[in-house]
């Protein structure tokens, strides 16, 4: 049926619709709305079925993009799914949060004057179908195996690995400081960019294949780092990264400037029905507020829509270069200023203004200068190019650093990079500790929810080789 293909000649590209402004600035649903199955075949029928697929080798998880575009396109959906969820642990998460911009749709290559397949949209609702019909089973390994892993962190490189792991027939334990299963899925990105729902289902999937998960226990503190390493055959280390970047300057001090992710988890907290002090005193609550956010990433842009939903009065992002340069995503951007956010672009803070209490940010203009070693461009300020922002709630969203791992674990010997992130063999994923593996955000720095996906995958590969190999060599001793 391969003649159903190839549509795009006449077929334009129609991404899912977003909800109106009006409606999505009042709750934290997601913006988009689902592809009926009408759409999402037509969509997927517009794939050309390239020879050397440019969308795959720039997925990081190489998805087989055109096959399961086809299988769409010829309504065999559950074949799309078995397909998609080969190389993906988690395609619906992806196909809504992924920057496809940056990644796979950025590089489809069908012919110049016509727009890219909607690969992100059909991903999800492929895997989201696949829920809705019963055909996403629990984990059921063809073998139990006596060996444990240890898995630090819940977020995606650990629950990939865990997936993974599980499903080999090893005894799996993810331990997390937190109450929830998701890292950053759950407390960090907003609702509207991904349902907490579709996060929580993904728990119950791993609970109930077999994955155990030991909440509220942070490892180092409640928990030794050693009686960990003591009690698995494996650990493997998954903990992302969240030291924020401070920023200096007269008045960095004043109440009422507050860390991104205080912000976020505290609204997320509120979305879950969680009772939380620090919004319902105000502290960590937008509303009525002049709400400035500092940073160009993910983070600030998840700060400034979460502040308009939760009712500020003005929301005005500062970002010290331009709508080019920025590290987070244009459609994100693009997404913010229609809601109502204003982009104050190549401006930085200089000092913050008030007694007690922030009134307002004291801030320059800056120009891009010369590009560095890197390729960035620097950036200066502009000599007398001051201006002043009332603002009532200032949110620090400058990146995050990695925490100091071997003294939070009390384990000297875990070796880490000039950046500050565990060091690891890039073929074996261990650490310096022999038995201890690391992956995602805290290998990498700060980065995306694939590429933890695809770090968790091949972790859990060579967790299975290490342990194999023990066992053999214990077996020919
Ligand atoms: P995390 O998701 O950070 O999970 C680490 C887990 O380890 C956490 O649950 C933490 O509680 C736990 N942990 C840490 N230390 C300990 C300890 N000592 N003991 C026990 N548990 C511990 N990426 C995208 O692709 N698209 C997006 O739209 C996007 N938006 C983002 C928005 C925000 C606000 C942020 C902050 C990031 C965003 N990212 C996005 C990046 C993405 O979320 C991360 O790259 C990804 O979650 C990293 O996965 P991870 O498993 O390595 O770590
Ligand atoms: Fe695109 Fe991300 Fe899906 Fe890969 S995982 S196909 S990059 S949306
Ligand atoms: Fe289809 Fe675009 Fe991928 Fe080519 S690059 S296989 S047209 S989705």
């Amino acid at each position: 049926m391969a003649e159903r293909m190839l549509q795009f000649t006449h077929l334009p590209q129609r991404p899912p619709q977003k909800r109106e402004v009006s409606d999505r600035q009042a709750d934290f649903d997601e913006i988009y709305r689902r592809f009926d199955m009408q759409s999402a075949t037509a969509q997927a029928s517009r794939c050309s079925q390239c020879g050397i697929p440019f969308c795959s080798i720039h997925c990081p998880l190489s998805n087989n993009i055109p096959d399961w575009l086809k299988l769409t396109a010829e309504g065999r959906l559950e074949e799309a799914y078995e397909l998609s969820s080969a190389t993906n642990t988690f395609p619906e998460i992806c196909g809504r949060i992924c920057p496809q911009d940056r990644l796979c749709e950025g590089n489809c290559v069908i012919e110049k004057g016509f727009e890219s397949v909607t690969i992100g949209a059909v991903e999800r609702h492929i895997t989201d179908t696949a829920f809705e019909q019963g055909w996403v089973k629990p984990i059921a390994p063809l073998q139990e195996r006596a060996q444990s892993v240890g898995i630090i962190g819940a977020g995606p490189a650990g629950l990939a690995a865990a997936e993974a792991l599980r499903s080999q027939g090893y005894q799996v334990s993810v331990y997390d400081r937190h109450d929830r299963v998701g890292g950053l899925l759950i407390y960090g990105i907003p609702g509207f960019k991904l349902e907490k729902e579709i996060v929580l289902r993904r728990w119950k999937w791993l609970a109930d294949g077999g994955v155990k998960f030991i909440l509220n226990t942070q490892i180092g503190g409640a928990l030794k780092f050693s009686s960990l390493c003591a009690a698995h055959d494996a650990v493997l280390v998954a903990t992302g990264v969240y030291k924020p970047r401070e920023i200096a300057g007269p008045g960095a001090g004043l109440a009422g400037i507050v860390p991104a992710l205080d912000y976020l988890i505290t609204s997320n907290r509120k979305g879950l029905g969680d009772a939380v002090p620090d919004f319902d005193s105000g502290l960590l609550n937008a509303a009525g507020k002049r709400v400035v956010v500092i940073g160009g990433g993910d983070t600030a842009m998840d700060c400034v829509r979460t502040a308009v939903r939760q009712g500020a009065k003005s929301v005005t992002c500062l970002y010290r270069r331009d709508r080019q340069n920025m590290p987070g995503s244009l459609r994100e951007v693009s997404n913010a200023e229609d809601e109502g956010v204003v982009f104050n672009w190549l401006a930085a803070p200089e000092a913050f203004l008030g007694d007690a209490k922030v009134t307002g940010v004291w801030a320059t203009r800056m120009h891009l200068g010369l590009p560095d070693a890197s390729g960035r461009q620097s950036v200066d300020p502009i000599e007398g190019s001051s201006f002043t922002i009332g603002a009532d709630l200032v949110i620090k969203a400058l990146g995050f650093d990695p925490e100091d791992i071997p003294v939070a674990f009390n384990e000297p010997s875990l070796r880490l990079t000039g950046w500050g992130t565990l060091k690891t063999d890039p073929k074996t994923f261990q650490t310096s500790l022999p038995g201890v593996f690391a992956a995602g955000d805290i290998v990498r720095g700060a980065s995306l929810v694939v590429w933890a996906i695809r770090d968790g995958r091949d972790a859990a590969a060579a967790i299975h080789q290490f342990i194999q190999a023990n066992a053999m060599a214990q077996a020919a001793e």
